[in-house]
C-alpha cells in the first residue's frame, strides 16, 4: 500500500490521556508555527472518553503547537507506522499561553523557583506496569524467570526509549503480577516530564507492536499490588552545581531543600488530588503495598510518602543526592503531577515552612477527600489560576461520579482498560 508519513502533535491534559492531531509531515514547517486547532473543552474529556462536564461550552478555538525539543521518531524496524509525534503547548490563536495548558502549568512553577531562588529543579520518573505478554507464575518478582519470559519485549523498548532520545536507566521484573518497571535517566525542568510522557507512550507502542498492552493503570485488582510512579527530584543552581544537599544538614538538606520538601509535604492531601488522580489511586496507597498510607518523610523507607534516597559510593554525595516524591501514578499528567511538586516547594521556600516531626497524618483515603483538600487550599488557585482550578474540580468530580454503584473490582477494570 502506498503511504504519507504522518506526524502528531500531542498533550497530556488532566485526563492524563496523550491526545493530539496529526498531519502530514511536510506540512511541518507551518505548523510548528500555527499548531493544530484545539478547543478549550477538551481539557474535560475524560480518561473514559466522555465529557461529563464543561465550563467551556462548545466554544472558542486555541492552537496546540510543537515544541521542536520534543520531537519522537522511531522505527520499530517492522512494517508498522513510525511512531513520530510532538509534545506540545496550548495557547490562544495570538500565540499566548492558554490558562489550562497543563506544560504551561509546570513551566510557570519552574519559573517561579527560578524568580525565587535562582536554582532549577532536576527529576526522573520512574514507572511501573503491567504487560500482558506474559503469564503470572508464582515465585516471579524480580526474578530472572519474569524477565526472561516477556521475551523481545524489553529490548525493543530500551532500542525505542533510546531512540526517542530518552536515556534508559534501567528494566526489571517487579514484585506485582506481570508487574514491570521502566526508569529513565533524570532531566533539567520541563524536559523530564516530556520524558515521562514519552517514555509511558513509547512503552504503550512497543507492547502494542508485539500484540499486548502495557498497562499504567493505578492497580489492576483490590487485592494487587499498585503501579506506582516514584518522582525523583533535586535542585542545582544557575551553575548547574548541586543545592539541596548539606551532609550536616536534617536528613542531608539544605536550607532550601528542607523548605523546599516541607512545602511539599504541607501540602500532600491536596497534592494527592493531582498526583493520584483517579478513584483507583487510592487502592493502591494502602498498607503493605509499598506504596505510601501516611503524610511521612523517612530516610531509606519505601513506605514514606517522601523517601531521602541513599548516597552510593562513587560519585560527588550532592549531584546523587535526592528526594522521591511516591504519591503518585500514570493516571496524572506528568505536567500536572511534578508541577504540584515544584509549586509546594515553591511554597514552602516562600514561607519558610519547616520539616514535620513525628507520625505524619493519613493521607486522603479516597479521591473525593483529596479534591476537597485541593479546592480547600487557597495557594492552589495561585498555581492554577481560578478557571484551570475549578476546570480541574469539575474534570475529576465528574469522573467520580461516573463511577458510582460500581465495586472496587469493576473500578480497577475500567481504569485497567483505559491506561
Ligand atoms: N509498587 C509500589 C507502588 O505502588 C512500589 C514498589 C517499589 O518501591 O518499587 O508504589
Ligand atoms: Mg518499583
Amino acid at each position: 500500500m502506498h503511504r504519507h508519513p504522518l506526524i502528531m502533535v500531542c498533550t497530556c491534559e488532566i485526563a492524563g490521556r496523550v491526545r493530539g492531531k496529526a498531519f502530514p509531515a511536510g506540512d511541518l514547517p507551518s505548523r510548528l508555527v500555527k499548531g493544530v486547532g484545539w478547543v478549550p473543552t477538551n481539557t474535560m474529556i475524560s480518561c473514559f472518553g466522555p465529557i461529563y462536564s464543561t465550563p467551556f461550552g462548545t466554544t472558542d478555538d486555541l492552537m496546540l503547537v510543537p515544541d521542536p525539543a520534543t520531537e519522537v521518531n522511531v522505527e520499530f524496524g517492522d512494517d508498522s507506522a513510525n511512531e513520530h509525534f510532538f509534545l506540545g503547548d496550548i495557547r490562544h490563536l495570538d500565540g499566548k499561553p492558554w490558562s489550562c495548558c497543563p506544560r504551561d502549568f509546570l513551566r510557570r512553577g519552574l519559573a517561579a523557583l527560578k524568580a525565587e531562588t535562582g536554582l532549577d529543579l532536576v527529576s526522573a520518573f520512574e514507572h511501573e506496569f503491567v504487560y500482558t505478554g506474559v503469564e503470572d507464575a508464582p515465585g516471579a518478582p524480580y526474578s530472572l524467570d519474569a524477565y526472561r519470559r516477556q521475551g523481545i519485549f524489553a529490548e525493543a523498548l530500551i532500542a525505542a526509549l533510546r531512540s526517542a532520545g530518552t536515556e534508559p536507566d534501567s528494566f526489571m521484573p517487579e514484585y506485582g503480577a506481570r508487574q514491570y518497571e521502566v526508569v529513565v535517566d533524570p532531566a533539567t525542568g520541563l524536559a523530564s516530564a516530556d520524558r515521562a510522557v514519552v517514555l509511558r507512550e513509547i512503552t504503550r507502542a512497543t507492547a502494542h507492536r508485539l500484540g499486548h498492552r502495557a498497562i499504567f493503570a493505578p492497580i489492576l485488582s483490590p487485592d494487587g499490588v499498585g503501579n506506582g510512579v516514584h518522582v525523583h527530584f533535586s535542585l542545582r543552581d544557575g551553575n548547574g552545581r548541586p543545592a539541596m544537599y548539606d551532609a550536616k544538614g536534617h536528613l542531608g538538606l539544605s536550607l532550601l531543600g528542607a523548605r523546599f520538601v516541607a512545602g511539599v509535604m504541607h501540602h500532600l492531601p491536596a497534592l494527592c488530588a493531582i498526583t493520584a488522580p483517579s478513584a483507583v489511586s487510592y487502592i493502591r496507597m494502602r498498607p503493605n503495598r509499598w506504596a505510601p498510607t501516611h503524610a511521612t518523610l523517612a530516610t531509606q523507607d519505601r513506605g514514606a510518602a517522601m523517601r531521602v534516597c541513599p548516597i552510593w559510593p562513587g560519585g560527588e554525595p550532592g549531584r546523587q543526592f535526592n528526594v522521591e516524591y511516591r504519591c503518585a501514578d500514570a493516571a496524572a499528567s506528568p505536567y500536572l503531577a511534578l508541577g504540584a511538586i515544584v509549586w509546594a516547594g515553591v511554597d514552602g521556600i516562600r514561607h519558610h515552612r519547616k520539616l514535620p516531626h513525628g507520625e505524619g497524618a493519613a493521607l486522603p483515603a479516597d479521591l473525593g477527600t483529596a479534591l476537597d483538600a485541593l479546592e480547600a487550599t487557597a495557594e492552589a488557585k495561585t498555581w492554577f489560576g481560578e478557571t484551570y482550578l475549578s476546570a480541574y474540580l469539575m474534570h475529576k468530580r465528574g469522573e467520580l461520579a461516573s463511577l458510582a454503584g460500581l465495586d472496587e473490582a469493576e473500578q480497577c477494570a475500567r481504569y485497567a482498560a483505559t491506561y
